[in-house]
C-alpha cells in the first residue's frame, strides 16, 4: 500500500509537470500567435426573425495555428486575458473586421464581443472610436457585446464608456443574458440597446417547461424595459417557430449556418446581392 501511494504521488506530480507544460506551452503560442497576425475572425449570420432577413454578422475570433489548426476562443481568450495580451489580440482581430464589414452592404452590421478585462481600461472607450475612424468604418454599423461579469467591476467606468460610445453611434448589447451574475437593478441603469438570450435558454425552449418559462420572463422584461433582443442557439426550425410566436427578435445559430471565414461572407453575400 505504501508503494503504491508512492507511485500515486510520483503519477499526480508529473500530470501536473505536463498540466504546467501544456499551459507555458499555450501562453507562448499565443504570444507568438499575436506576432504572427494568426488570428482570424469568423462570422455567424445574424437574422431578423420576422422578415427572415440577414442584418449583420458577430465577429468570432479564431486561433488558425499551423500546428494546431483552427483553435477555439474559448481555449485562448481566457489565456490571453490572464496574460494581459487581450486588448491587443482584439484590436488585431477588430481592425480586420472593420476592413471586412466595409465592404459588405451598408446596411449590415457588425458585432464584436468585448472582454470584461478590456473594460477596465478607462481608455477603451477612446481606443475604439479611434479604430472606427482610421478604418472609416461608421458607428452606426458597430454593435459591441458586453457581458455580466462587466458589472462587477466599476460600474461608474463602465457607465461612462458606454455612453459615449452610445453617443457617437454604437449600440451596446448585453451577451449571455440570464447566465451571469445578474442585477436587474444594474440592467436598469446602465444603457442597453439589446439583450442576448443565452443560448442554453434557447435550447432548452422546447424540451421542459423551465425554459420556456425563463425565455417568457426575458422576453416580458425586454419589453418593459424597450430592450430589443436576440435570441442565440437557435438550432432547429421547431425552436425558430416558437420564437417567432413569442415576439419580434432578431435571431442567430447553426440552424442559419456555422460562423465561417471572411471569404465565405463574401461569396453568401455575393450570391444575396449585398455586396
Ligand atoms: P458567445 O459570444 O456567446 O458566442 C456564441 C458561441 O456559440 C460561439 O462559439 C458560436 O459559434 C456558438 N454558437 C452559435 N450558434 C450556435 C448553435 O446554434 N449551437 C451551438 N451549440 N453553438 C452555437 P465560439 O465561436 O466558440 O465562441 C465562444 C465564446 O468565445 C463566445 O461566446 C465569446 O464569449 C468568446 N469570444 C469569441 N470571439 C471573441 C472575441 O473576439 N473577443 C472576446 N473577448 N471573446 C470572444
Ligand atoms: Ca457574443
Ligand atoms: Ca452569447
Ligand atoms: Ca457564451
Amino acid at each position: 500500500a505504501k508503494k503504491q501511494g508512492k507511485n500515486r504521488y510520483f503519477w499526480f506530480e508529473s500530470a501536473m509537470e505536463n498540466e504546467l507544460r501544456f499551459r507555458n506551452e499555450m501562453e507562448s503560442g499565443i504570444r507568438r500567435a499575436l506576432e504572427n497576425d494568426e488570428f482570424v475572425p469568423f462570422y455567424e449570420q445574424q437574422i431578423d426573425l420576422t422578415t427572415g432577413e440577414l442584418s449583420g454578422f458577430e465577429m468570432l475570433a479564431r486561433w488558425q495555428s499551423p500546428e494546431l489548426g483552427l483553435v477555439s476562443p474559448d481555449i485562448f481568450i481566457p489565456i490571453a486575458e490572464e496574460i494581459g495580451i487581450i486588448a491587443d489580440l482584439s484590436e488585431q482581430l477588430i481592425g480586420k473586421a472593420f476592413a471586412d464589414a466595409r465592404l459588405w452592404d451598408e446596411n449590415l452590421t457588425l458585432s464584436v464581443n468585448i472582454s470584461p478585462v478590456q473594460l477596465r481600461d478607462p481608455w477603451f472607450a477612446q481606443k475604439l472610436l479611434k479604430m472606427l475612424v482610421e478604418h472609416n468604418f461608421p458607428a452606426q454599423r458597430l454593435e459591441i457585446e458586453i457581458t455580466e461579469s462587466c458589472l462587477h467591476d466599476n460600474v461608474g467606468m463602465v457607465h461612462s464608456m458606454i455612453t459615449s460610445l452610445r453617443n457617437q453611434g454604437v449600440s451596446i448589447s448585453l451577451d449571455d443574458f440570464g447566465t451571469g451574475y445578474s442585477s436587474l437593478e444594474q440592467l436598469r441603469s446602465l444603457p442597453f440597446d439589446r439583450l442576448k438570450i443565452d443560448r442554453s435558454f434557447v435550447s432548452e425552449l422546447r424540451h421542459n417547461k423551465s425554459g420556456r418559462t425563463i425565455v417568457d420572463a426575458i422576453v416580458s422584461l425586454g419589453r418593459g424595459l424597450d430592450l430589443p433582443i436576440t435570441a442565440e442557439g437557435i438550432e432547429s426550425e421547431a425552436i425558430l417557430e416558437t420564437l417567432k410566436n413569442l415576439g419580434d427578435f432578431k435571431g442567430q445559430g447553426y440552424y442559419f449556418g456555422k460562423p465561417e471565414p471572411s471569404n465565405a461572407v463574401f461569396d453568401r453575400l455575393r450570391r444575396l446581392n449585398l455586396l
